[in-house]
C-alpha cells in the first residue's frame, strides 16, 4: 500500500486497503469494522439468544480463533449467560495438530479467555487416526479424498459433542470465502439441495423429522468476512494462529482449491464478486424453499412481452435491438 493514505473513517494514517469497499482504513477502524460485521451478522440473523449454550468448534486456525474471541467478548457482556464450550479435535495428523493445540492454549491464556475445553480425537472417538486411514486409502487404492473423510468425521464428532453437552448452538468458523466456494462446488456437483444449507445458520425445522433433536443448530458468524480480512485482523490483534498447512491439502488434489483460485482470480478483477455470490446464495435458498416465489422473480418486457427480470421494463434482447438501431 502506498504511504500517506488516510483512513476513510478517522483521517489517521491508513494501514490497510479494503478492495471491496475501495476504502483505506487505519488499524483501529479496521478492527472495529471486522467486529461490527460479526455483530451485524449475529443480530441480522438472530444467531444467538441470551439463554443459548454455545459450543464452538476450534481448530486453532485463524477463523475459529477470531470467532472464539468475538463470541467470548459478546457473551462476557451478557449477565447470567452460559459459559462457552470449546471443542477441539485431534484428527491424528502427525506434525500438524500439535502446533494448533499450542496456539489455542497460548491464545486462551493471552486473552484471558475462560471456557470449558472439550478435547476429542479421531482415534478415541472414531477408532482410527486420519494418518492410519490415509495409509489404507493409499494401500488399497481407494477412491477417497482424505479431506472428505476428515470433514465428515469432524462434523459428526462436533455435532455429537455439542449434543452431549446440551448445546443449543454450534458455532462454526466458516468465512465468506468458504461459503462462496461451497456454493460453486454444490452447483458443479449438481447438488441444489445442499445449496440451501449454506447460510448463517442451519435450519431448525424440517418436515421429515424433528431436526432439533438430531442436529444442533450450526451458526456461522464470520460469513460476511473474507479470508484476507480475518488474517489481517489476526495480524493487528496479534492472535497467533496455525501457519503450517495440513500435508493432505497439498498432496491430494481437491476441487475446492481450483474453485478457490478461480474465485480469487475473478475477485481481483471485480471486487464485489464474493458478496454477489453470497447474495445469489440467499436468493437461491428462497427460490428453492418456495417454488411460487420463482414467478415473482420474473417480469414481462413491455416491448415483446417476453420474460424479463422483475426490475426491468424491457428485456435485454429488446434493449440490444434498440441499442443497435434495429
Ligand atoms: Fe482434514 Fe483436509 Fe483439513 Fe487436512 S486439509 S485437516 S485432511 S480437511
Ligand atoms: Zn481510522
Amino acid at each position: 500500500m502506498k504511504p500517506n493514505k488516510l483512513c476513510a473513517s478517522c483521517n489517521k494514517p491508513a494501514s490497510v486497503f479494503q478492495s471491496h469497499s475501495g476504502r483505506f482504513l487505519c488499524r483501529d477502524c479496521f478492527i472495529r469494522y471486522v467486529e461490527r460485521q460479526i455483530r451485524k451478522t449475529i443480530t441480522k440473523y438472530n444467531l444467538i439468544e441470551n439463554k443459548d449454550l454455545i459450543c464452538i468448534g476450534v481448530s486453532g486456525g485463524k477463523d475459529s480463533l477470531v470467532m472464539l474471541y468475538n463470541l467470548y467478548q459478546r457473551q462476557s457482556r451478557i449477565k447470567n449467560t452460559n459459559k462457552i464450550k470449546v471443542i477441539w479435535i485431534d484428527e491424528g495428523i502427525i506434525g500438524y495438530r500439535e502446533e494448533s493445540k499450542n496456539n489455542l492454549l497460548s491464545f486462551l491464556s493471552k486473552f484471558k479467555i475462560d471456557v470449558d475445553l472439550i478435547k476429542l480425537s479421531f482415534r478415541e472417538n472414531f477408532g482410527m487416526t486420519l494418518d492410519e486411514m490415509v495409509e489404507i486409502i493409499r494401500k488399497e487404492n481407494l477412491k477417497l479424498n482424505p479431506c472428505s473423510v476428515c470433514g465428515t468425521i469432524r462434523r459428526r464428532l462436533l455435532n455429537d459433542a455439542a449434543k452431549d453437552n446440551n448445546a443449543t448452538k454450534l458455532a462454526i468458523g466458516h468465512n465468506l470465502d468458504d461459503t462462496v466456494q461451497t456454493l460453486i462446488l454444490n452447483l458443479l456437483r449438481n447438488d441444489l439441495f445442499k445449496v440451501g444449507s449454506v447460510k448463517p445458520h442451519t435450519s431448525n425445522s424440517n418436515p421429515l423429522f424433528d431436526i432439533r433433536k438430531e442436529f444442533i443448530q450450526r451458526i456461522k458468524p464470520l460469513i460476511r468476512l473474507t479470508d484476507e480480512e480475518i488474517s489481517m485482523y489476526c495480524y493487528f490483534m496479534d492472535i497467533p494462529f496455525q501457519s503450517n498447512p495440513c500435508q493432505y491439502s497439498e498432496t491430494f488434489p481437491i476441487l475446492r482449491r481450483d474453485v478457490q483460485s478461480f474465485i480469487n482470480t475473478l475477485s481481483r478483477r471485480s471486487h464485489e464478486i464474493k458478496y454477489n455470490l453470497l447474495k445469489v446464495n440467499y436468493e437461491l435458498i428462497e427460490i428453492l424453499r418456495s417454488p411460487k416465489k420463482i414467478a415473482k422473480k420474473f417480469g414481462r418486457c413491455k416491448k415483446c412481452n417476453y420474460f424479463t427480470g422483475p426490475k426491468r421494463d424491457i428485456c435485454l434482447y429488446c434493449e440490444y435491438k434498440s441499442l443497435f438501431g434495429l
